[in-house]
């Protein structure tokens, strides 16, 4: 048993986790009150990576939810999925106490947002603990960041710019999401004129869920977060990765048709799938990797793969040869016939990072420090929920 201890926090680090667990437990079979309800062995094969099992058979998300607040994680508890979850008040105990608990621990993932407080500052801080106390198991985020296009609260970029350098010490491995790549899938692709949080959150759930299957799923590719890393990080600092899904869809739409290989393939590398604002073409690849899945051929894969390698050969360092990696998993998501997930080391991602570090430096030449919170985005268009707008007196 390779287990992994799932964190989640802040408001966003918060809302994106919820949806990765509903997600995942419906892949696995398993209901809200933790039963198992699936038809397929597969399932259960990996299940004691990401879920506990407790008595009576049921099956809990090995997950720790942290916030300063108290509203979000209410808002989980009384989910669907809330059953069971509990307040902490001391996280770095519960960590513990969970990681205590298991076989031998693989490693940690952790939800955060970057342009906030919480997930920002005390999600790093955590992660800086969790480094001193485990420094041998691998560490893994999902890291949301920020876009002027969803949120303009101005500090973002402070607060991202600092939570940056610590992932780049004390992150083994962090799969960016960039809230302005998802707006844009969102505006441009899937025409949506008015994106909510909801609709960015549908893509991250099914990215999340994409670059996970390889470690939730039996198989031979990156079946677990150290093989993943040996992979895709030839430098252990450039851990930053593009990440792309195919095919994009909006929530609660219907996929009609079955992609073929070779399509899954070329959308797959298109600079329009990926969720971060970045154009890899402005760039070269260090490595790749690719999930598909449904049941496929390995060998039309891997004829595909190298099809694009082949006719795009500048676009990869030639200095590691052999580094696009693809593998087949037979359970495509819930609700789709097939998808691939694309994960690639890219140094076309500093477009993104100059992005936040422009604005960063914009402000700070002005020395503003004004605190403005507002989001761009209602959080959910079936709750008509708005975040709260609070603006806080201004500093100079
Ligand atoms: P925290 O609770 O102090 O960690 O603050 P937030 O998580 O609200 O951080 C604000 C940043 O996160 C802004 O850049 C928001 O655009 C982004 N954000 C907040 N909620 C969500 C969400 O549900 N989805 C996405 N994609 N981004 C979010």
């Amino acid at each position: 048993m390779r287990e992994i201890l799932h964190i989640q926090g802040g408001q966003g680090g918060n809302q994106i986790g919820a949806k990765f667990w509903e997600v995942i437990c419906d892949e696995h079979g398993i209901d809200g009150t933790g039963k198992y309800t699936g038809d397929s062995d597969l399932q259960l094969e990996r299940i004691n990576v990401y879920y506990n099992e407790a008595s009576g058979g049921r099956y809990v998300p090995r997950a720790v939810l942290m916030d300063l607040e108290p509203g979000t994680m209410d808002s989980v508890r009384s989910g669907s999925f809330g059953q069971g979850a509990e307040l902490i008040d001391s996280v770095l105990d519960v960590v513990r106490k969970e990681a205590e608990n298991c076989d031998c621990l693989q490693g940690f993932q952790v939800c955060h947002s970057l342009g906030g407080g919480t997930g920002s500052g005390m999600g790093t801080l955590l992660i800086s603990k969790i480094r001193e106390e485990y420094p041998d198991r691998m560490m893994l985020t999902f890291s949301v960041f920020p876009s002027p296009k969803v949120s303009n609260t101005v500090v973002e970029p402070y607060n991202a710019t600092l939570s940056v350098h610590q992932l780049v010490e004390n992150a083994d491995e962090c799969m960016v999401l960039d809230n302005e790549a998802l707006y844009d899938i969102c505006f441009r692709t899937l025409k949506l004129s008015n994106p909510t949080f909801g609709d960015l959150n549908h893509l991250i759930s099914a990215t999340m869920s994409g670059v996970t299957c390889c470690l939730r799923f039996p198989g031979q590719l990156n079946s677990d977060l150290r093989k993943l890393a040996v992979n895709l990080i030839p430098f252990p600092r450039l851990h930053f990765f593009m990440v792309g899904f195919v095919p994009l869809t909006s929530r609660g739409s219907q996929q009609y048709r079955a992609l073929t290989v070779p399509e899954l393939t070329q959308h797959m590398w298109d600079a329009k799938n990926m969720m971060c604002a970045a154009d890899p073409r402005h760039g070269r690849y260090l490595t790749a990797s690719a999930m598909f899945r449904r049941k496929m051929s390995t060998k039309e894969v891997d004829e595909q793969m190298l099809n694009v390698q082949n006719k795009n050969s500048s676009y990869f360092v030639e200095w590691i040869p052999n580094n696009v990696k693809s593998s087949v998993c037979d359970i495509p998501p819930k609700g789709l016939k097939m998808a691939s997930t694309f994960i690639g080391n890219s140094t076309s991602i500093q477009e993104m990072f100059r992005r936040v570090s422009e604005q960063f430096t914009a402000m700070f030449g002005r020395k503003s420090c004004r605190m403005k919170q507002q989001h761009r985005l209602v959080r959910n268009d079936d709750s008509k929920q708005r975040p709260n707008a609070v603006e806080n007196s201004s500093r100079s």
